[in-house]
């Protein structure tokens, strides 16, 4: 190449190796164009042809996911709420019906109320609590899908998940789980028969707050076919740094689970004995609503609850947040740090509006120390009190 002008070998050299020495993780290919060996293989579908289909760190992280979720074929996409709206419209067509918690991530139902109505899907919500038998009654002939989310957004219903997809299934209607809270370690959809497990990777797979993507996994080769065709259709991809680091947040998911689900225990069992304190709505914990449901089906818990504060004094909920000090006051969840949020103006939405004896406050237990958490939480309810 020694007689190439400047303007052709600054493009011609400094490429691709043939072959890379191995490190522990994948290497973070950055491609829209491949290159092919061939002139055949120009139209040969059986490789990737160009980078929006994945190139090494997708392969490397689908295939990781793949293994969590005990699934065949995992996409991709640039957020959660793009895994959940991209696996409706991959198996939602124009006459279709889908049923919906009315726990839903409030997002989802956004999309699903301005979006698949206006794309002529019909959409209905049911209670969270809805038994497998109530909601096979509430499906018609065009229902296509059922939407579980368990537990539930804010606050933390669960769904008998295994008879709700058994059931569905013999009915030929399919199911999907926003399985976000178990992260995929915690709960298997697919192994309990629900067809489509989606996750936020950016909560508890990230585990960090600093990146967004999102997982549809299925062990069925249609619904496989049907998420890789939409994501060919729409266009939809992620960049491989961002694969890299969701890679990396799967190394330490179980090590930083088990310390989120202990500080969580810890924290939850400490606000369920405090005055100020009434209703905590965290499945794991002893006495809790839907416990029964959780210990059948979990294998563990994750960092995420609500609980009711004292409902007395309007003005509370503001002086009691505006109080903590290592917990932040912000929406996401899943990462290292703590994280709260007052849930109630999202209940307007609701088709039935939740009512507690006060205000409903949602904390994301973080990896802090969970005695210095539980000294945060005691200074703010004692301040505002
Ligand atoms: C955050 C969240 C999502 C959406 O994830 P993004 O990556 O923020 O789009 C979906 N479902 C649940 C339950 C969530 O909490």
């Amino acid at each position: 190449m020694s007689s190439l002008k400047d303007a052709s070998a600054l493009l011609h050299t400094g490429q691709a190796p043939d072959t890379l020495l191995r490190t522990v993780g994948p290497p973070i290919q950055k491609g829209s164009t491949v290159l092919l060996p061939n002139a055949a293989a120009l139209y040969d579908d059986r490789q990737p042809t160009y980078g929006r289909a994945g190139l090494a760190t997708h392969q490397a992280l689908t295939e990781a996911l793949a293994a969590l979720e005990h699934a065949n074929s995992v996409a991709l996409f640039p957020s959660g709420l793009a895994a959940l709206t991209g696996a409706m419209l991959a198996v939602l067509k124009a006459g279709d019906e889908v049923l919906v918690t009315d726990a839903v991530y409030r997002p989802t139902r956004r999309f699903c109320d301005r979006v698949l109505r206006r794309y002529g899907v019909g959409v209905a919500y049911y209670p969270p609590r809805t038994s497998a038998e109530d909601l096979m009654a509430l499906c018609g002939p065009a229902t296509r899908l059922i939407v579980m989310e368990s537990p539930g957004s804010l606050t933390m219903e669960m769904s008998d998940a295994p008879a709700i997809a058994a059931a569905a299934r013999s009915r030929g209607v399919l199911t999907l789980m926003d399985n976000t809270w178990a992260a995929g370690l915690y709960f298997k959809p697919l192994d309990h028969g629900v067809d489509i497990s989606v996750q936020a990777l950016t909560k508890y797979v990230g585990g960090h707050s600093d990146v967004l993507m999102g997982s549809a996994a299925t062990a069925n080769a249609a619904l496989a076919a049907a998420l890789d065709q939409a994501i060919l259709d729409f266009g939809w991809a992620v960049a491989p740094e961002d694969a890299y680091l969701m890679l990396r947040g799967l190394r330490t998911l179980p090590t930083r689970l088990a310390r989120h689900q202990a500080n969580a225990l810890a924290v939850a069992a400490w606000l369920a004995s405090h005055p100020a304190v009434g209703e905590t709505l965290y499945p794991p914990l002893e006495g809790a609503p839907d416990h029964d449901l959780w210990e059948r089906d979990f294998t563990g818990a994750a960092g995420l609850f609500s609980f009711v504060l004292d409902g007395s004094d309007a003005a509370r909920k503001d002086r009691f947040l505006d109080a903590l000090r290592l917990f932040g006051l912000g929406f996401s969840w899943g990462g290292f740090e703590s994280l709260a949020v007052d849930c109630d103006p999202q209940f307007g939405v609701r088709k039935t509006r939740p009512h507690y004896a006060g205000p409903l406050i949602r904390l994301s237990v973080g990896l802090e120390d969970p005695g210095d958490l539980i000294a945060d939480l005691d200074q703010a309810l004692t301040v505002s009190g």
